[in-house]
């Protein structure tokens, strides 16, 4: 590793679990210590040579087992094409992340799947619906800056899909994506009250103040609703505390893995104040 790189590494360990899977499992445990359930997620994607996807795969397979073995409160989450979503037919994905659900189903867990750039939106969903046939215990992200998300949140609620509601996170088309933040919010809020009203077992995952006030007062409206909030690691920690002392389940989201570099800039560059942060670990 190279000195910047090792430099960064440094800030970098408040939103990664590690670099490998067993700093991962300590990190979930402490996370659970603290009241909060986790989401873990080896970093890779885009993955092009199906012998990686192969053992992208395997990863989780061996993560699932560990997470159910030693009584972590925690689920995997994965991204479609590091199983090679593109690459090999989708059929064959199909069949891994039915065969991760399977196992996490008889251990009582979710598979959940990230949502990646929108030239996958449409497979992703596909593979979603297949896997949802036959296994209830996966759930999907859905990104608010998509303008196509309304309508896919509908499909997905009439099939009594698992829905993790998110901003969304890459550099798309102008044409596909509310431009302002402003705009973002507000089909974020939108869709999320479509998932209080009709949505059950779905995620509220975002850091944003506004929306989460929001599903607190929901939730009290409509009692019922299942719903859990769900957080990345290393942001708004002190928020994550609170929300569970009140009672709500809040789960901590860590990446882990020797792809951390790429991961890690995307939160520098989402907030200014993180470039202090790193300036300071410097
Ligand atoms: C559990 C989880 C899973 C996700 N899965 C996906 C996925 O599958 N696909 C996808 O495209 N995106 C995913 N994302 C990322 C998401 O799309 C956003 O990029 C990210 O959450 C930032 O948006 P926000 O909703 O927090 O709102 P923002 O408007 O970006 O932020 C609101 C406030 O949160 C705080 N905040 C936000 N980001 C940071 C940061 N990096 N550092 C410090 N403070 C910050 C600040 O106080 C900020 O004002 C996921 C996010 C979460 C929480």
């Amino acid at each position: 590793m190279g000195l910047v790189q090792s430099l960064t590494y440094r800030a970098a360990k408040r939103w990664i679990a590690g670099k490998d899977m067993d700093a991962a499992l300590e990190r979930a445990k402490e996370a659970n210590e603290k009241g909060l359930g986790t989401i873990l997620n080896y970093l890779g994607e885009d993955v092009s040579d199906p012998a990686v996807a192969e053992s992208q795969f395997e990863e989780y397979v061996r993560l699932q087992r560990a997470l159910i073995g030693k009584g972590v409160d925690g689920c995997v989450s994965v991204k479609l094409t590091q199983f090679g979503l593109g690459v090999v037919e989708d059929a064959h994905v199909v069949d891994k992340v039915a065969l991760l659900a399977e196992e996490a189903g008889r251990a009582g867990r979710m598979v959940w799947i990230d949502m990646e750039g929108s030239a996958v939106t449409t497979r992703t969903l596909a593979v979603y619906g297949r896997v949802f046939e036959s296994r209830k215990n996966v759930g999907v992200a859905l990104q608010a800056y998509l303008r196509r998300s309304e309508d896919d949140l509908r499909a997905l609620l009439a099939m009594g899909a698992k829905v993790r509601l998110v901003k969304g996170a890459y550099r798309e088309p102008p044409d596909l994506v509310f431009r302002s933040r402003d705009e973002v919010t507000k089909n974020y809020l939108k869709l999320m009250r479509m998932l209080f009203e009709a949505g059950s077992g779905f995620a509220v995952a975002t850091h944003d103040s506004r929306p989460i006030r929001e599903a607190v007062s929901l939730s009290r409206s409509i009692p019922g609703a299942r719903f859990e909030f769900e957080m990345l690691r290393g942001i708004r920690d002190d928020l994550k505390l609170k929300l569970a002392e009140e009672g709500h389940r809040v789960v901590d989201y860590m990446p882990y893995g020797e792809e951390w570099y790429p991961y890690s800039v995307r939160r520098i560059k989402e907030h200014p104040s993180n470039i202090l942060l790193l300036l300071r670990s410097l």
